[in-house]
C-alpha cells in the first residue's frame, strides 16, 4: 500500500465518522456490511469508540419540513417534539428522531483497518507518492512512485479527490469531481446532545452533482468557484463530551481551503439550534475533501481498457458508511453495482 501522506492523509482521517440511514437502500445495504466490518476489526488494538447512537433529522426552518418528513418516512424515524428539551432553541420547525445509527471517530478507524490489513501481510508504504501507472500493451506493469518503480500487474487506485490525476496517467478519463467540506471541534459541552444531528439540507446522493459537478470555463469566468456552497447542520458529541460541528459542501477546484467563511457559517448554524453550544470553546477546525461522480454512486471495479488497473472511490460524503463494505465486495469478486464501466472513456 502506497499513500503520499500518512494514514488517514486524507478525508477519512479528517471526518465527522456519522454512519446513519439513509433513503437509498444501497447505502443502507452498504451500512448493514461495514457496521459488521467496523465490529470485527473493533476487538482489535486500535480503538475508534464506535458506538449506537440515534440520529435526529432536523428542519431548522419551515421550508425544511417536508425534506426532514420524506427523509423519515423513507427510514421509519418518529416525530420527537424538541420545544420540551432545553438543549435544543425552542422555536425550531420539526424533528424526527431515526434509530439504526453508529458514530466513530474516523482517524481510530482508518488506523484500525489499517491495522487489520497489516495483520493479513499487507506492507505500508508511507510518505510515497505515486506519479505515475506504468502500462505496456494496455497492461499495469507496475507503479512510479517517490521510491521508485514498483513493478506489479495489479494497481487499485483509492486516492480520494486526486483519482483522476493518476488515471490520466494511462490515459483514462472518470468524471470525478470534488467537493470540500469543514468541521469544528468544540470543548466538552455539558450536557452533550442527545443526538447527532443531521439537518435537512444536506442533499441527496443523487443530487450532489447538480451541485460539485465540473462547471465550465465560463462558469468559473463568471465567478463559479467562489460559490459558496451548502451549509447543513452535522453535529454529534464524542464520549469526552466534545461536539463535532458540520459541514458543508462546496465544490472544490483547489487543493488550498477557502476562507474562514464557511466556518463562520457552521458556528452561526450552531449557535441557532442549540443555547447550549453558545459559550463552548472552539477548539480547531478543519476541512477534507471529498470525491463525487455523476449518479452520486462510488466507482469501484476493474477499469474497462487496462488489464489490472482496478479503481475504488467516488464515495463522496457517505465513504465511511460505503467503502468498507463495497471494498470488501470488491475483494470477493462483485463489482456488479459500482462498475467503471458505466463512465469509461479510454
Ligand atoms: C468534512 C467531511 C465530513 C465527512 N463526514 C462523513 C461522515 O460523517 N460519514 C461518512 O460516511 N463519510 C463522511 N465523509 C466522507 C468520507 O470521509 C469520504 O467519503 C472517505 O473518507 C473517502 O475515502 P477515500 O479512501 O476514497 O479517500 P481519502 O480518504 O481522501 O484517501 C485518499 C488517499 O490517497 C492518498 N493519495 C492521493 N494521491 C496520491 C498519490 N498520487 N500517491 C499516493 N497516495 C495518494 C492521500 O494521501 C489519501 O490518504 C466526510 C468527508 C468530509 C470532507
Amino acid at each position: 500500500m502506497v499513500d503520499g501522506g500518512g494514514i488517514g492523509a486524507g478525508a477519512s482521517g479528517r471526518n465527522g465518522g456519522f454512519l446513519f440511514r439513509q433513503p437509498l437502500g444501497w447505502i443502507n445495504d452498504l451500512l448493514a456490511e461495514t457496521l459488521e466490518i467496523y465490529e470485527e476489526v473493533s476487538d482489535g488494538p486500535v480503538p475508534f469508540d464506535l458506538a449506537p447512537w440515534p440520529m435526529l433529522v432536523l428542519a431548522v426552518e419551515e421550508d425544511e419540513l417536508e425534506a426532514a418528513q420524506a427523509y423519515a418516512e423513507a427510514v421509519g424515524g418518529e416525530e420527537v417534539d424538541l420545544r420540551a428539551d432545553p438543549w435544543f432553541a425552542d422555536d425550531l420547525a420539526g424533528a424526527f428522531v431515526v434509530d439504526g445509527g453508529r458514530t466513530l471517530d474516523a482517524m481510530g478507524a482508518t488506523t484500525a483497518l489499517a491495522q487489520a490489513a497489516r495483520r493479513e501481510g499487507v506492507e505500508f508504504r508511507l510518505g510515497s507518492e505515486a506519479k505515475r501507472i506504468l502500462v505496456r500493451g494496455e497492461r499495469v506493469t507496475g507503479l512510479a512512485t517517490d521510491e521508485g518503480v514498483l513493478p506489479c500487474e495489479r494497481v487499485v487506485l483509492a486516492t480520494g479527490p486526486w483519482l483522476r490525476l493518476l488515471l490520466r496517467s494511462v490515459g483514462v478519463d472518470l468524471p470525478f469531481t470534488s467537493s470540500r467540506g469543514w468541521l469544528l471541534e468544540t470543548g466538552p459541552v455539558d450536557p452533550p446532545p442527545r443526538y447527532a444531528i443531521e439537518q435537512a439540507l444536506w442533499p441527496m446522493q443523487d443530487e450532489m452533482a447538480g451541485i460539485v459537478g465540473a462547471p465550465t470555463v465560463q462558469e468559473v469566468a463568471d465567478g463559479a468557484a467562489e460559490d459558496p456552497g451548502i451549509v447543513s447542520l452535522l453535529l454529534g458529541a464524542r464520549p469526552d463530551g466534545r461536539c463535532l460541528i458540520g459541514t458543508s459542501l462546496r465544490r472544490s477546484l483547489l487543493d488550498d481551503p477557502e476562507g474562514p467563511e464557511t466556518v463562520r457559517r457552521l458556528a452561526d448554524r450552531a449557535a441557532r439550534v442549540s443555547p447550549a453550544l453558545v459559550d463552548v470553546p472552539v477548539v480547531a477546525a478543519w476541512s477534507g475533501r471529498r470525491a463525487h461522480t455523476p449518479d452520486g454512486l462510488p466507482v469501484v471495479g476493474p477499469v474497462p481498457g487496462v488489464e489490472g488497473l482496478v479503481v475504488a472511490g467516488g464515495f463522496s460524503s457517505i465513504g465511511m458508511v460505503t467503502a468498507p463494505a463495497a471494498c470488501r465486495r470488491l475483494a470477493a469478486g462483485d463489482t456488479s453495482l459500482f462498475d467503471p464501466g458505466r463512465f469509461a472513456a479510454h
